[in-house]
């Protein structure tokens, strides 16, 4: 799954084989977007912000991309077999005279003046992983919605932009914080922000994300995908859940012990009712 980490590291390696370069193909094969042709364009810098992609030209344009759940992009040498899925989930093709940039997937995909690139990712709170990442912005935003549950206000981008699924919920595990804890009765909320930060630095170089340290599968995340497997820490079975407003619920993980809760707060321990959390039944 796409996070902020993910995102960085494509931009990074896109930068790379992009930067100052002319396009010798520059195809947008979304129905609004198909009659443009960006050949001949060069690309002065790819940067992430959050999950957004932006590809900034020279002559004062911004290509933005998005990921969303399963965008994509992959750069191959020139001459190398694309594969990254089936030809009609291609949504961009970047061509210089070394290397194809390939996105797969892509959603919001969009060309705007680089000097209104406000009005696409403007509404976004501090980047996690940008370089004018500001801390104190990002909890004033989280706490202006003290009531909100920590565990969707983390994943709100405009609060603060970069993490999704799986860092909000390894650093709620990391911070002992249960995710219907609301934001207002978290005790430590720059810890937490910070702590989340840190397990996404810490994997933004490597297509891996291991927020335990080990970089083996299974043992590369504290709650995440380990339902009703016992827990690293306490042996407590992992319990699993959806959060967030109808239609955009998002799969959640916690440890019942390590993020044990004031009962007031718990719905699980307050109604008895499984209605929200709504543990599943089915396999992860
Ligand atoms: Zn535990």
């Amino acid at each position: 799954m796409p996070e902020g980490d993910t995102v960085w590291l494509a931009a990074k390696r896109m930068n790379t084989a992009l930067s100052g370069q002319t396009l010798r193909r520059g195809e947008l094969r979304v129905p609004q977007l198909a009659a443009t042709d960006l050949k001949g364009r060069t690309v002065a810098e790819v940067v992430p912000r959050g999950k957004h992609m932006l590809t900034r030209f020279t002559d004062g344009w911004t290509l933005r991309t998005h990921y969303r759940m399963d965008g994509s992009w992959h750069i191959y040498r020139k001459g190398a077999r694309w594969r990254g899925g089936p030809a009609f989930s291609i949504r961009a093709v970047l061509a210089t005279d070394q290397w194809d940039c390939v996105g797969y997937r892509l959603h919001d995909v969009t060309l705007v003046r680089t000097t209104q690139e406000d009005t696409v990712v403007g509404h976004l709170g501090p980047d996690v992983l940008g370089p004018d990442w500001d801390l104190d912005e990002a909890v004033r935003r989280l706490r202006s919605h003290p009531d909100e549950h920590i565990g969707v206000a983390v994943l709100d981008q405009r609060n603060l932009c970069g993490p999704g699924n799986l860092y909000k919920v390894e650093g709620l595990f990391v911070c002992g914080v249960h995710p219907w804890m609301r934001v207002a009765d978290v005790e430590d909320l720059p810890g937490l922000v910070e702590r989340t930060r840190a397990l996404m630095l810490a994997n933004r170089d490597r297509p891996e994300q291991s927020t335990t340290g080990d970089l083996r599968r299974g043992r590369d995340h504290w709650v995440y995908g380990r339902k009703d497997k016992p827990c690293y820490k306490c042996g407590t079975s992992i319990l699993r859940g959806d959060q967030g407003p109808d239609l955009q619920e998002r799969i959640t993980y916690w440890c019942p012990t390590c993020q044990a809760t004031d009962a007031a707060v718990d719905p699980l321990a307050r109604t008895g009712e499984p209605d929200h959390p709504r543990p599943l039944t089915s396999a992860t």
